[in-house]
This record gives C-alpha cells, structure tokens and sequence, in this order.
C-alpha cells in the first residue's frame, strides 16, 4: 500500500501515546520514524512499530525519559539517555552538544542507554543544520547480536552504524549513514516481509556459504548478516563496540551483559565546528568545488549520475513526499496489529488514513 506521510505520522503518533507516550515524545518518535521512510530507510521507519511497543509494554522502553547530563569536563559531556526514545534522547544530546561546540569548538558526547535511536542521520543533520560537523560511532544491544565477524560463521555483533554528516553552506549537507553491515538488520526483515532476497554478499548460512535468501536469518542453526567491505566493515564494526560500547555505555555485545529481546544504542559523538579549524570560506568554497569536481565523473552503463553522499536520501524524499509511502502488507499488519494492542484499532487506523 501507498500512505501519505502526513497521515502515517497521525498514525504513529496516536499509537505511540496509547502505548504510554507523552504528546511531545509521540510526536518526535513518529516525526523521526516517518522521515525514515521518507528518506528510503524504510529499515529503520515505521516498521519498527511493532518492536517499540512490544519494548514499551516491558519497560523496556522508558517514554518518559529525557538525556540527563552525568558528567561534563570542558568539551566532554556524558549523557544517560535512561532507555528513554532515541527519539527524544539522541536530539537532546545533541543540542547538548551543539551548546558545548559553540563554546569550545568541539565537543565530545557520550550518550550512553538510547533505546534504539534510529536512523542515526537524523541526529547528525541535527548537527549540520547548526553549520556544526559531526561524526558518530554506535553499537547495538539488548538483543542477540546478527553480524558474524570477518571469518566466522556464528552472528557476534550488532550492525553497528557509523555516521558523518557535514554542513555545505546554501545546500543539503553530505552525510554518510550506514550499517557496518553490508545492509542494515531492517533491511533484512523487509525483504524477508516482502518475499524478496537480499542483494549478494550479504548474508551466510550457518554454515559460511553465502546466500541471499533472509530466510537464514530465522532458520536454526541461524545463518548471519556479514560486513561491508571484507575485514574492513568488520574492523570499523569492532571499533564501534569499543568506543560506543565498551567505553560510552560500558555495555558491549559481549555475552555477559543481557540480552532481552529489546534494542539499545550507544553512542559516541564527536561535534566540530569548522570555525576553530579554519577559514570557513575557504571551506564551503573547496567542499563545493570537491563535489563538483566527483559529481562530474563519467558514469557508468546504466549510471545516470555519481551521487554525494546523503543525495540517495534527499532524492527519496521528494519522490516519496509527492507520491506517497510505499509499506508491504507483512509490515503493515504489524503495524496495525501492534496498535489493536493497545487499543488503537485496525478502524481507528482506517479512518486517520482516509
Ligand atoms: P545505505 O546502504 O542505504 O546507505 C549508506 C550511505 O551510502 C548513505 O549515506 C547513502 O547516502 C550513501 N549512498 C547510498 N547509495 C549511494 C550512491 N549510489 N552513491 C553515493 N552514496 C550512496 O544505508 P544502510 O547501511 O542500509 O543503513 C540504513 C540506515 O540504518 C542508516 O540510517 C543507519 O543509521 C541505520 N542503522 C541504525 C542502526 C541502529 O541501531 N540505530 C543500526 C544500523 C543501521
């Protein structure tokens, strides 16, 4: 089915509240979920509905929470998001943040205890906006890890995104958002909601062959996710668990921490503002020039146009703001399944819709 994003959001947001949600943390969570999808991340948009109120439901997810500064020492400020909605947390440690750069020209955040913070591009556009550069390493836990190490065949990390996002003055900043798996978990349940394999060099058996049937991931023995890049997604991966989990959350894949079936991101944050480096002139003049320069390579068979990173998203979005969402059943009957259990009727959903 094809949705409206305005009304999808309506649609979130009311579930979001009769699953104990403020209006304010309600409308940042939908906000956040719906631009997802907007922006081609249908992985990390609506569809994870179901989880957040299943998360919700167990305590698992604290919707009144908000970032809480433990500690700060001049440009270093650790924040316990207390599992509140990565939604409401990651924002506000950011503009935690964002306060700390203006005043020392970087800041380092530690925000430790996020339930799922979603597509970690939002919070770094957060940052762009403000001309403010940021870089940002997140682990995954809480829950059985999906990514099998360079060489292995058992899943024993998360898919640990890592992201940049950098201001260009008069224009979208470019940002690179990925999973340090070669596709994000929720990509993976999507094909697999919609009956479709994954792209190769994704996915292994249980036994280390490849294949792009998703349907390994729910087989057992379960086979795993694999990285981007060889050894090299694996490696930029493990440095995630480190700093995000190890150092920031002191709570990193490994089996002695718990696993409950709930998702939390850690994550460590580094914001600079280019002021304190350089003539800013001189930057926004050569990053334009850089960006000229890559975007005018010829292309390949088949290639309209080499993009920046962060265009694929920006694309997506004017195409899905004017012609709708599109959402596979499977995911939307969980969405709506989801809400008729905290009372948000399948009825309810049909009349926000119309
Ligand atoms: P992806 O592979 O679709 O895109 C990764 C990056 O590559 C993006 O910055 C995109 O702009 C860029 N890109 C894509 N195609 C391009 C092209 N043709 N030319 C130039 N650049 C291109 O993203 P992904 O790895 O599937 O991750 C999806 C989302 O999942 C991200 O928003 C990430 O933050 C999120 N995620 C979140 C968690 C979490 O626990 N919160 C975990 C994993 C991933």
């Amino acid at each position: 089915m094809i949705v409206n994003h305005q009304k999808l959001t309506k649609v979130v947001e009311a579930i979001c509240v009769a699953a104990g949600a403020g209006a304010e943390e309600a409308s940042m969570t939908a906000g956040h979920l719906v631009e997802a999808n907007l922006k081609g991340h249908d992985s990390h948009g609506v569809g994870m509905i179901p989880i957040y109120v299943n998360n919700l439901k167990k305590g698992f997810c604290q919707p009144d929470s908000h970032a809480e500064v433990v500690s700060s020492n001049g440009s270093v400020v650790v924040v316990d998001g207390k599992l509140g909605f990565g939604q409401v947390v990651g924002p506000e440690s950011m503009d935690i943040g964002i306060e700390v750069a203006r005043e020392h020209g970087i800041a380092v955040v530690a925000l430790k205890n996020a339930h799922h913070l979603g597509r970690i591009g939002a919070h770094a556009e957060r940052v762009a906006a403000q001309g403010l550069i940021s870089i940002h390493y997140v682990n995954v836990v809480g829950h059985d890890p999906q990514v099998s190490p360079f060489g292995g065949t058992v899943p024993r990390l998360g898919t640990n995104p890592f992201c940049c996002a950098i201001p260009v003055e008069g224009e979208n900043p470019i940002v690179l958002d990925m999973a340090t798996s070669a596709v994000a978990a929720g990509k993976v349940r999507v094909a697999l909601n919609s009956g479709l394999n994954v792209p190769e060099g994704c996915l292994i058996d249980a036994e280390g062959n490849e294949t792009t049937d998703p349907k390994v991931i729910t087989m057992d023995p379960a086979g795993s996710q694999t990285h981007f890049g060889k050894h090299k997604g694996f490696g930029l991966a493990f440095i995630c668990e480190v700093l995000a989990g190890a150092l920031t959350g002191a709570w990193s894949v490994q089996p002695g921490n718990i696993r409950q079936g709930t998702v939390v991101n850690h994550m460590l944050a580094f914001i600079i503002d280019p002021k304190v480096i350089g003539d800013t002139d001189a930057f926004t003049s050569e990053t334009k020039a850089l960006i000229e320069y890559i975007k005018s390579t010829p292309t390949a068979k088949d290639v309209d146009c080499v993009l920046i990173p962060g265009e694929p998203e920006q694309i997506a979005k004017a195409n899905r703001q004017a012609n709708g969402i599109p959402i596979d059943e499977t995911s939307w009957q969980g969405i709506v399944a989801a809400g008729a259990t905290v009372g948000v009727t399948a009825e309810m959903i049909t009349g926000m819709l119309s």
